[in-house]
């Protein structure tokens, strides 16, 4: 594979970029190996810069669910940045968005729209301890929820003790607000409530973790954080930033039957243009200023083209079927990659929800932060850069899920596991 102008680009790009990249897992460092520049992009695949051709199993990250360049969404963009880019005023496409959002997530019968996922969270959480009155935050190790200051926290060296900043630049004394818990741990979760739930303004909590491979909750464990939450009047915060309208059209919160008090999203709202959103009950989303007195604010927040590009994108996801037929395309190509996996003599498994998909290099069912560390990392980076010679992109780190879109028809899926063939016997010999 001729790699040549990614390559000039890439020397060019780290003199002038920390790393050469806007974001760090773009950069390979990972996998090893240097990323491809990608000059467009469609349906289920990228197109980069020296003429080469991948399946792509990233979508950006999670917002392209009806596949890149999707003529729907396109047009709608088109069509309303011929108004102006952005006006700084209401415009009625923010109206459509929060009834839209109302609608297809009940929980949300307010939302505030913003310009990332990681906006989403830190205006969640200041939500949480403005509306509680309360300071500390529990999060879960293996969860990412951007890169706001009180979630670059891991767990100090016990349950309880207080965070520890994994950036410098977080203060500790912010770090120390942040407790950290293991996911799908039943009772980790209640002794921590137990010993201090009175000061924890909110949980938050990816309900399938999504930046830990992919870990769907145990039976009932969203229940019991539901519970633990009212419980002790601290909010449950679910961040669907990856979930939202993938695993199902009502997200997690349908999926599971779990209602969250706050949730967070991105991505898919947003159609593959910069946007997020928080939303909750009316009597939270009203302490929110102008209306409260809990500051948020944004120059581009809720951006007409912004809108029309995410609000194409839901409409395009309400099709009756679409989460069903999306949930069979991921089924078909987990099933084919564990059956090329066995053939080649390769211990390896998969989760799947909805859209989104694990792959683990493990003989054993992984559903936690711990096993999912221990999975043979070495074997994954051996296998993605196999599956990258073949026109098969997977995300370039053994810690991200995989995802599915609409536009991956049966003979890309196909092509998808025929590449795995080869490239599980490789990732195995070397
Ligand atoms: N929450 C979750 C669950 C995410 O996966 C991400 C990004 N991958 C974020 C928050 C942050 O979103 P953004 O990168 O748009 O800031």
């Amino acid at each position: 594979m001729n790699t040549e102008r990614s390559h000039e680009l890439f020397s060019r790009a780290q003199t002038l970029m920390p790393g050469g990249v806007n974001s760090p897992v773009r950069a390979f460092k990972s996998v090893g190996g240097e990323p491809f520049f990608v000059q467009r992009a469609d349906g289920p695949c990228l197109f980069d810069v020296d003429g080469n051709r991948y399946i792509d199993y990233v979508g950006s990250w999670g917002p392209m669910i009806v596949g890149h360049n999707h003529p729907k969404v396109l047009e709608a963009v088109i069509d309303t940045a011929r108004n102006g880019l952005s006006f700084g005023t209401p415009n009625p496409l923010e109206v459509t968005m929060a009834e839209t959002i109302a609608r297809l997530i009940p929980s949300c019968e307010m939302t505030r729209m913003v310009n990332s996922g990681t906006e989403a969270t830190l205006s969640a959480i200041r939500l949480a301890r403005g509306a509680t009155g309360r300071s500390r935050i529990v999060k879960f190790e293996g969860c990412y929820h951007g890169h706001g200051d009180s979630f670059l926290v891991k767990a100090g060296s016990g349950a309880l003790t207080f965070g520890v900043p994994t950036s410098p630049g977080v203060p500790k004394a912010l770090a120390d607000l942040t407790l950290t818990l293991a996911y799908n741990d039943f009772d980790g979760a209640t002794k921590l409530f137990d010993e201090c739930g009175s000061d924890i303004a909110g949980l938050i909590v990816e309900p399938v973790v999504g930046n830990a491979n992919c870990l769907p909750p145990r039976d009932g464990y969203l229940r019991h954080l539901r519970d633990l939450c009212t419980q002790h009047g601290a909010l449950l915060i679910f961040d669907e930033v990856m979930t939202g309208f993938r695993v199902a059209l009502g997200g997690a919160q349908a999926r599971y039957g779990v209602t969250a008090d706050l949730v967070t999203f991105g991505k898919v709202i947003g159609g593959g243009m910069p946007v997020g959103a928080y939303g909750g009950r009316r009597e939270l989303m009203q302490q929110i200023a102008p209306s409260g007195p809990i500051y948020q604010a944004g120059t581009l927040s809720g951006n007409p083209v912004a809108m029309a590009a995410g609000l194409a994108m839901l409409e395009l996801i309400q099709v009756p079927g679409f989460h069903e037929s999306l949930e069979a395309k991921t089924n078909a190509l987990c099933d084919g990659l564990e059956t090329a996996a066995r053939e080649a003599g390769v211990p390896f498994t998969t989760q799947r929800v909805g859209g989104m998909f694990g792959m683990f290099f493990s003989a054993e069912k992984v559903d936690t932060y711990a096993q999912a560390l221990a999975c043979n990392t070495a074997a994954f980076n051996r296998f993605f850069h196999a599956m990258l010679d073949r026109g098969v992109y997977l995300a370039p780190s053994a810690f991200e899920a995989g995802f599915m879109s609409s536009a991956h028809d049966d003979a890309v899926i196909a092509a998808t596991i025929e590449a795995a063939r080869g490239a599980f016997v490789e990732a195995k010999s070397a």
